[in-house]
């Protein structure tokens, strides 16, 4: 029962309570808040603190309702009633393309929009406004349980959420009348629901399988300080998974028995509800029966053993398991140092999952607090820290992907490196590859990857500089990730001072799949990446030792040499520009160096004549005599050049 209290309550003896946490769910949401006593509690409605995440129209389009009863309107009217919303969330009609299948409602994108479009009841809304719907509801239980007005909210998404997916959960709180103090990762709300700032030091992982996600993280902690080491995970992974599993093997056992499930969207729901009571069922027993009536009068009884669902679902929970193999490696923490593996989210109820999570880790997890609440508790203590000033915790997040700049040959130089902790800021120093440049290119670029085309493009700005010979010129590129995880540029022409930033989101856009991919891509392609760098680098320097030979060639000196030596090195010039078509380094550093053994006599001609120019001194022998190194009219190969 909710505990009603009028509002303007001033004689509570309750601490006012100024922001609450809530778990913003793919099934289900939950508010949470901290208590005089200064423990989080989970504020629960009459049929319990789950607000199933599942919105409900009337044939008007108008709101019916949120939670349990649209949970049932699910079975009653399946084709305007809403859920896994935020499967939705900050994506495009592309992304979702896996999801078009199983949901049973349509989606729309309008041309030219990133943003999907729910159709319902003859309208159509986006996925935040759906979602505020959800937040709506918690805000009033809280509202009603606290008596008094709440605006103010911590909420969680999954820590694989880019930019786009955390934008359009600030937006549905916005919509919903409620200011989103802070976005944070459920993991690490789950880590500060178990109370880590008491330990004094420690090493966990935070094992989190819910309906839509899963998420692991691998959090250090000490002091009071905790930090996110590294995460991963899958944002197309959950028990949603394992109930279409189910549902397409019973459909297909249907199918055969002559009632076809396809097609008849009530059918295709009570089937679903009736799997999901299946699979939550065999998490305790062994074998399960339930009722599934096909039409009026008509039903049939399904049987499944544990068994029968472990084969089923077991590709699924391995699928969890590499990406928990790769947070370890990130994160540079060894088995041995792990103190505990923390279970989040329904689905880490089911045997298996448990059974898995302890082989791998070497550990038996730890699932006391309830896995359903333990991000919203978690979000309720981040609510407290943020307004009531208790500072004995900061949380760090660590950005997912590698930030770098490009320079000449379409290389990516990295100034951020992946999983760093934030805040981070780093400065390298560029220069510029052409004489005369009056501006340098600052192309922003995410990725692991070491080219260019493998990365992601975020920005591109020019910066102006003072015109001056290539190589001189000197531009300190600042990258500074602040604590919401906004990428600030700032790049500087360190001679004249000019200045200029931009703000730029790191993530925005970019898909959870492709970060996912991006950083699998850089782990397969690491050598070979490498490889072609090198290739790069080399290539590079051999241009410029072509473009300076030809220089001097065509200039006073080259018609001093005899024809043995001008031979020499056309000679040479041929075998570099073969040795550049292979794309191997080494041929391209051998015929550099014989390039560079047939100029020698060239470039002390050339030096001799620019200094003689410089002098004015027809008296080449003399001049001549002070034999200069060859190397002076080699372009100066340290440092990034920019374009
Ligand atoms: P989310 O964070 O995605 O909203 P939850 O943490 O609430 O998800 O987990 C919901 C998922 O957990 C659903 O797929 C639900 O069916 C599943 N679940 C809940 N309880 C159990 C259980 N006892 N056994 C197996 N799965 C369960
Ligand atoms: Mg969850």
């Amino acid at each position: 029962m909710s505990i009603q209290v009028s509002f303007g309550g001033d004689k509570r003896p309750e601490k006012k309570v100024v922001a609450v946490g809530i778990d913003l769910g793919t099934t289900n949401s939950l508010v949470a808040y901290v208590a005089a006593d200064g423990q989080p509690h989970v504020i629960a409605g009459d049929e319990g603190p789950m607000v199933p995440s599942v919105i409900a129209f009337d044939a008007n389009g108008q709101l019916e309702s949120v939670g349990h009863p649209a949970n049932r309107a699910l079975l009653t009217h399946p084709e305007r009633t809403i859920y896994s919303v935020k499967r939705m969330m900050g994506r495009s009609a592309l992304e979702v393309v896996d999801e078009l299948g199983i949901l049973p409602f349509q989606v729309h994108t309008a041309k030219g929009s990133a943003a999907v479009r729910i159709e319902v009841a003859g309208q159509k809304l986006s996925p935040p406004e759906l979602s505020a719907h959800v937040l709506r509801e918690l805000k009033r239980r809280a509202e009603a349980h606290l008596g008094q007005p709440v605006e103010k909210a911590v909420v969680t998404v999954p820590a694989y959420f880019n930019d786009a997916q955390r934008q359009a959960t600030k937006d549905a709180g916005r919509i919903a009348g409620l200011e989103v103090l802070r976005i944070v990762n459920e993991p690490t709300a789950a880590a500060l629901a178990y109370g880590l700032d008491k330990k004094p030091e420690g090493k966990i992982v935070v094992y989190d399988l819910g309906g839509g996600t899963f998420d692991v993280s691998i959090l250090a902690m000490h002091e009071g300080l905790t930090e996110v080491l590294a995460t991963n995970g899958d944002t197309h992974l959950g028990g949603d998974d394992f109930d279409r599993l189910l549902v397409e093997t019973v459909a297909a056992q249907l199918a055969q028995a002559g009632v076809p499930v396809a097609g008849d969207a009530a059918l295709l729901q009570r089937l679903r509800k009736a799997c999901i009571d299946l699979k939550i069922a065999l998490s305790d027993a062994h074998q399960a029966t339930v009722q599934l009536e096909l039409s009026a009068g008509q039903r049939v009884e399904l049987a499944f053993t544990r068994a029968d669902l472990e084969a089923l679902i077991l590709p699924l929970v391995e699928k969890t398991l590499g990406p928990c193999r790769q947070a370890l490696r990130d994160s540079g923490v060894k088995l041995a140092e792990l103190d505990e593996v923390l279970l989040v989210g329904g689905s880490t109820r089911i045997p298996l999952v448990r059974r898995k999570v302890q082989e791998l880790f070497g550990k038996v997890p730890r699932g006391d607090i309830d896995p359903d609440q333990v991000v919203a508790l978690g979000a309720a203590v981040q609510a407290d820290i943020m307004t009531t000033g208790r500072r004995d915790m900061l949380l760090l997040d660590v950005t997912p992907l590698s930030l770098g700049m490009e320079t000449v040959g379409d290389v990516v130089v990295k100034i951020i490196n992946r999983n760093s902790s934030i805040p981070a800021s780093a400065t390298e120093e560029f220069t510029t590859s052409v004489d005369n440049q009056t501006g340098v290119v600052v192309h922003i670029l995410q990725g692991d990857r070491e080219l260019v085309k493998d990365c992601r493009s975020l920005a591109k700005f020019v910066i102006p500089i003072e015109p001056m010979p290539a190589g001189l010129a000197r531009v300190a590129v600042t990258f500074l990730i602040d604590a919401n995880g906004i990428l600030h540029v700032t790049a500087k022409d360190v001679r004249t001072g000019l200045e200029k930033t931009i703000e730029v989101k790191p993530t925005y856009g970019l898909t959870d799949d492709e970060v996912v991919r991006m950083l699998e891509d850089a782990f397969d392609h690491a050598e070979e990446d490498l490889n072609y760098r090198m290739f790069l680098d080399a290539k590079n320097e051999a241009d410029q030792i072509l473009e300076a030979t030809r220089r001097a060639l065509a200039g006073a000196a080259g018609g001093r040499l005899d024809a043995d030596e001008r031979e020499e090195i056309d000679g040479a010039i041929a075998g570099l520009i073969a040795a550049v078509r292979t794309e191997q380094s080494d041929p391209v550093r051998k015929a550099q160096r014989r390039l560079n053994d047939a100029t020698w006599r060239l470039a002390e001609l050339s030096f001799a004549a620019a200094l003689n120019d410089a002098v004015h001194d027809p008296l080449l022998p003399d001049v001549l005599a002070q034999a200069p190194d060859p190397a002076a009219i080699k372009p100066d190969h340290h440092g990034n050049r920019l374009k």
